[in-house]
């Protein structure tokens, strides 16, 4: 059988496996997890606003990560802390014996992006970070998800293991690329997640691969007037490699994505720059076409050197894959976003939501809480690169999204902190712990579906081995 052939039998055998699963016995027990979530709903987002008023940065989220890890012990967690050399990264299971299923958790804050909970851009605490990409609400959600299926199986309703995970640094080295270094998520079964967005929908657009990494050039100081012959200009040859870097861009595919800031560009002008370093970005769709292109981008730095006589230095720093979208799982994980429908927000959110709308220059349709109806993924994924897409390629991955901003807002920006610190993100984030533990009930409930799930992500990974960009070591707790 061809392999679109066998994708097609897989989900045939799934889709008729579903109604059974969404309508049958254990619909019983999915209100129990929800009523579970219900039971839990104020600690899980006192929990998210604590997180959300310490915004943390990557590697930095020690109070964040504590709330977090303490929570779950209290709640009977067995809790193991600094996992994969990260003092903020943990891993808390419940429950024994097969299934094994996880569910990620983040809590990193973005740099800068300070913001008060009201729709008026106002920083909490100027220049401090802030919780830009909603991570407040992720890892709480998903760590309520988690409760709620242990909660099922300390009542004998639930047979196996549930497993939480908390992961570091998803904006900055990818915290979870370290953790699969050391082999924690290859015993799971399948493993889910979610994102907060300004759409309630399963996600199956994928993410983008992409490779970090610093471009280091040494060359010669002089005075730059006195005996300018005498030196050679480091600032020379990263300026020759940017014009390469952007000359390039007229021959790349249109899935690619490069970008870079300029971290050292020397002191003063009468001092010829004996270094200067830049940090770079290259993102494709696929993980070969990122390869492919850092090895066109080490010849420009090798060519940028050569003319400046300097030195060239490419030091890889942190990478993600892109995601591997298991279609089965996102069939169950959309059931389970029908079988609850809407998140339904008031009217005071609504006007919430348009002010920040008409304060950030978008068209003010307020909030969007339907459920997105199911549409086939997009050939290449849009712009964005996260570490679950390294996940992915280790265990079956199911992702979703649930809305807790404005439509069309702006993303890893002031909008996304405001909504993420009241009632509209609270929502989004009890929803999506709802929708994650109804798709778990059914894992658990269901060995045909997770046969099915795995079925899949075995034809699609064969053949594939996959290897890591980080680098050897845990991660760097400097601050870049
Ligand atoms: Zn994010």
């Amino acid at each position: 059988m061809n392999i679109r052939l066998r994708s097609a039998a897989i989900l045939l055998a799934v889709l008729s496996i579903i109604p059974q699963v969404v309508f049958g016995a254990s619909v019983k027990k999915k209100e129990e997890a929800v009523a579970s979530i219900e039971k839990h709903k104020a600690e899980i987002i006192g929990l998210s606003d604590e997180v959300w008023a310490l915004a943390e940065s990557a590697l930095l989220e020690t109070r964040s990560a504590k709330l977090l890890a303490d929570y779950a012990e209290r709640q009977g967690f067995t809790v193991e802390r600094g996992v994969a050399g990260m003092p903020t990264a943990f891993v808390a299971s419940y429950g024994e014996g097969r299934p094994i299923i996880g569910v990620l958790g983040e809590y990193d804050a973005l740099p800068g992006l300070s913001q008060k909970a009201q729709a008026e851009k106002e920083a909490l605490e100027p220049g401090a970070p802030g919780h830009g990409c909603g991570h407040n609400l992720l890892g709480t959600a998903a760590l309520g998800a988690a409760l709620a299926i242990k909660d099922l199986m300390a009542a004998g309703k639930l047979k196996g293991t549930i497993r939480f995970y908390g992961t570091p640094a998803e904006e900055a080295v990818g915290g979870k690329v370290y953790m699969i270094r050391e082999g924690l998520f290859k015993d799971l079964d399948v493993c889910l997640t979610w994102h907060p967005d300004d759409k309630t929908r399963v996600s199956v657009d994928g993410s983008q691969a992409i490779v970090d990494f610093i471009v280091e050039f040494k060359g010669r100081t002089a005075h730059a007037a006195a005996d300018p012959w005498n030196g050679r200009s480091a600032v020379a040859a990263l300026e020759f490699f940017t014009a390469g870097l952007n000359r390039m861009r007229e021959f790349v595919k249109p899935t690619v994505r490069m970008h870079y800031t300029i971290l050292n560009g020397g002191d003063v002008p009468n001092v010829v720059p004996a270094y200067a370093r830049l940090w770079c970005w290259l993102r494709d769709s696929k993980g070969a076409g990122v390869e492919q292109l850092l090895g066109r981008t080490r010849r420009i730095a090798e060519g940028a050197a050569l003319m400046a006589e300097a030195e060239s230095k490419i030091t890889i720093q942190a990478g993600d894959w892109e995601t591997l979208v298991n279609m089965t799982g996102e069939k169950v994980m959309f059931s389970n976003l029908t079988w609850l429908g809407p998140i339904a927000f008031t009217a005071e959110e609504q006007e919430f939501a348009k002010k920040i709308q008409r304060a950030t220059g978008v068209e003010p349709k307020g909030l969007d809480g339907s459920v997105q109806p199911w549409s086939a993924p997009k050939p290449d994924p849009e712009g964005g690169s996260t570490d679950v897409g390294d996940v992915s390629w280790i265990v079956p991955t199911l992702s979703m999204n649930a809305t807790t901003s404005p439509v069309d807002a702006p993303w890893h920006a002031w909008p996304v902190v405001a909504c993420g610190g009241m009632s509209i993100g609270h929502k989004g984030l009890v929803y999506a712990a709802k929708v994650l533990a109804a798709t778990m009930v059914d894992l658990f409930e269901d060995a045909k579906t997770v046969a099915a799930i795995q079925a899949e992500f075995k034809e699609k990974t064969k053949g594939v081995v996959y290897k890591p960009f980080i680098p050897a070591g845990p991660p760097s707790l400097v601050k870049r």
